[in-house]
C-alpha cells in the first residue's frame, strides 16, 4: 500500500515535472503537414463507389497522422437534395469516418468563387462562351472545338470558360497512377461558371482545396483530367498544388462506372461492418477473416495500420465480377 502511495506521489511530480518543462515551448505547434479531405455531393444517397473514394483519402490521411476535412459540393441547387447532407454525415459517422474541423458548404462560399472568377478575367484566362446547350452536350466536357476563343460577337446568355494554356502538357508524380500528362490542346477550355451563373466544380475545387490548405487529394480516377485542369487553375491564380492520388475505378463486369445513377446500392449504417469489409476488399486491403464482423472502428484502426497506396500501382480499374447489389 506504502508503495502504490510513494508510486503515486513520484507519478504526480514528474507529470508536474513535464508541465513545467512543457510551458517552455509554444502550446500550439502549427497544422500537421497532411491535409486530406472528402467532397461528396448531396444529390444522391452515398454509394459503395462513394465509399471507397471516401476510405481511400480517410485512410491516407489518418495513416499520414494527418486531418481529414469533409466538404459538401451543393453549388448546383437544382440537384441537391434536401436533408441529403444530412444523412451523409450521418452515415459517415455510423461508419466510423469522423472528420475533423466543421464540415464546409460550398453553397456558402460563393464570394470567394467569383473573387477568384474575377481575378482570372482580369488576368485574360477567361473567355464567354455562347455555344447553345445542345451543342455543348455533343461536345461533352472534354474536347471544346474553342468556337469561342476568339469570336468578336457573341449572342445570348454565355458560361465562362477557362484559357487553358493549349500549348503546354500537364504532368505530375500521381501518388497511384504514377506520372501522368495531358496534352491542353486536346483537352481544351473548360467551363468555370455556367450559364446560369453557378460557379462550377473545377474553379470551386481549386479555390476550397487552397482555402483549406489540403495537402493531399486522394480521389477516383474518374478525376484525372481534371486534375490538368486543376492544375492550371492553380497556377493561373497562383495557388500551391496539392499532390493526387487517383484510386482505380470500380466498375461492374459490363464497364460501367458505378455511380449514383445507376442500380449502385445505397450505403446502410445497419450493414456497416459489412460493407466497410467489402470496401476495404475492393481496396485491395481485405481485413483478416477474424475482424470481418468487427465494428467499423475495429476494422478502420487495422486499415489504417496496414494502408499502402503501392497496394493498386497504375491501376486504373477494378472490376467486379458480379453486379455489386449483392453487397
Ligand atoms: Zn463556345
Amino acid at each position: 500500500m506504502n508503495g502504490s502511495t510513494a508510486t503515486a506521489t513520484t507519478d504526480t511530480a514528474s507529470a508536474d515535472a513535464e508541465r513545467a518543462a512543457g510551458e517552455s515551448r509554444p502550446d500550439y505547434v502549427g497544422p500537421p503537414a497532411y491535409v486530406g479531405r472528402f467532397a461528396p455531393s448531396p444529390t444522391g444517397a452515398l454509394h459503395l463507389g462513394s465509399l471507397v473514394a471516401a476510405l481511400g483519402s480517410f485512410l491516407d490521411a489518418r495513416k499520414a497522422g494527418g486531418r481529414w476535412l469533409l466538404r459538401m459540393e451543393d453549388l448546383d441547387t437544382s440537384r441537391v437534395i434536401p436533408g441529403c447532407s444530412d444523412e451523409m454525415l450521418r452515415t459517415l459517422e455510423a461508419f466510423g469516418l469522423h472528420w475533423d474541423g466543421e464540415v464546409e458548404f460550398q453553397s456558402r462560399r460563393t464570394a470567394l468563387y467569383v473573387e477568384s472568377l474575377e481575378s482570372l478575367r482580369a488576368a485574360r484566362r477567361t473567355f464567354e462562351c455562347s455555344c447553345s446547350r445542345r451543342e455543348l452536350a455533343e461536345q461533352g466536357e472534354t474536347g471544346y472545338p474553342g468556337t469561342c476563343r476568339d469570336a468578336s460577337t457573341r449572342c445570348g446568355p454565355t458560361a465562362t470558360r477557362f484559357r487553358v494554356k493549349a500549348d503546354e502538357v500537364v504532368s505530375w508524380m500521381d501518388r497511384v497512377q504514377g506520372n501522368c500528362q495531358f496534352d491542353m490542346g486536346a483537352l481544351s477550355d473548360p467551363v468555370i461558371r455556367r450559364r446560369d451563373g453557378v460557379v462550377a466544380y473545377q474553379l470551386a475545387v481549386v479555390v476550397d482545396d487552397a482555402a483549406q490548405g489540403v495537402s493531399d487529394v486522394i480521389r477516383g480516377a474518374d478525376l484525372l483530367q481534371s486534375s490538368a485542369w486543376q492544375i492550371q487553375l492553380q497556377q493561373a491564380l497562383k495557388l500551391p498544388a496539392p499532390d493526387y492520388g487517383h484510386l482505380p475505378l470500380i466498375v461492374e463486369e459490363d464497364h460501367g462506372k458505378l455511380a449514383k445513377s445507376r442500380r449502385s446500392l445505397a450505403i446502410a449504417p445497419a450493414r456497416a461492418s459489412d460493407q466497410l469489409a467489402t470496401a476495404l476488399g475492393l481496396l485491395n486491403h481485405t481485413p483478416p477473416a477474424e475482424l470481418q464482423q468487427s465494428p467499423p472502428d475495429t476494422l478502420l484502426a487495422w486499415a489504417i495500420a496496414h494502408w499502402n497506396l503501392d497496394r493498386f500501382q497504375n491501376v486504373k480499374k477494378i472490376v467486379v465480377s458480379r453486379p455489386m447489389s449483392h453487397v
